[in-house]
């Protein structure tokens, strides 16, 4: 298979998902229409597709890095519970008030990660 193909091929899954999903979970579904494709392979590839800017690398600390397609600014919750990451509604505005009040610097990215527990299991853990 043509590597650019491959690259599509992977581009595609992650815009297909809103689960944040890690390159060995991208490489497991990918498997089942490209049986040969390796892990290596996949990691590259995100890496290159973050690099050209065409999806997100959200990193949480100790973690597999998460791979994002949605490039707007948007902040992650990470669930200690199920190590699933969600998107955070938190007003673009308002965090973009804070950081831009730091003095003395010149901002120029930020990424709010939040850690604690999704709805669902916040919603188990009563
Ligand atoms: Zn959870």
């Amino acid at each position: 298979m043509r590597y650019s193909h491959q690259r599509e091929l992977i581009l595609k899954e992650v815009l297909s998902r809103k689960d944040h999903p890690t390159a060995e979970q991208i490489c497991t579904s990918l498997r089942e229409v490209c049986p040969r494709l390796s892990l290596g392979t996949v990691y590259r590839d995100l890496n290159t597709l973050v690099e050209i800017g065409k999806v997100r690398r959200v990193s949480i600390p100790g973690e597999a890095d998460r791979f994002d397609a949605e490039l707007g600014v948007h902040q992650n919750l990470f669930c200690r519970k199920c190590r699933k990451v969600v998107s955070l509604p938190i007003s673009e505005d308002t965090l973009h008030n804070l950081v831009m009040s730091c003095p003395e610097v010149k901002v120029e990215n930020y990424y709010l990660t939040v850690f604690g527990l999704c709805s669902d299991c916040a919603r188990q853990e009563g």
